[in-house]
């Protein structure tokens, strides 16, 4: 079926990523330093990523294409959501870290000296 749907040009891409945050639909991937469209049933074709892009490079046109897929899109935002969670949790630090960096800076601060 014909429908609207975002392309985008790759010669005009700067890597820039500010499309693939545009993106509600999680569409739009950064793959080796270029924004691609990753699935057509992705994209909804309404557009939102067109005023993000700096070097106009993406475009609405109209072309054969799968349905946009809602459901499919939901299950994908879950993952992706969880995915970026359990990534800064990983690179978050524990209390007892925190704590440790928090004593050492008294240390250094006070010039206290632990004593043996
Ligand atoms: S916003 Fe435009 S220039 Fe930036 S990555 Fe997306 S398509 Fe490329």
């Amino acid at each position: 079926m014909k429908r609207k749907i975002i392309m985008i040009d790759e010669n005009k891409c700067n890597g820039c990523s500010l499309c693939t945050d545009a993106c509600h639909e999680g569409a739009i991937e950064m793959i080796n330093g270029k924004a691609i469209l990753v699935k057509d049933e992705y994209c909804d074709g309404l557009g939102d990523c067109l005023p993000a892009c700096p070097t106009d490079a993406i475009k609405i046109i109209e072309r054969e294409a799968a349905d946009y897929d809602e459901e499919t899109v939901k299950i994908r935002m879950e993952e992706r959501k969880k995915a970026k969670q359990s990534k800064s949790d990983s690179i978050g630090c524990s209390g007892a870290d925190a704590q440790v960096v928090q004593l050492k800076y008294l240390i250094e601060k006070k010039n206290w000296r632990i004593k043996k």
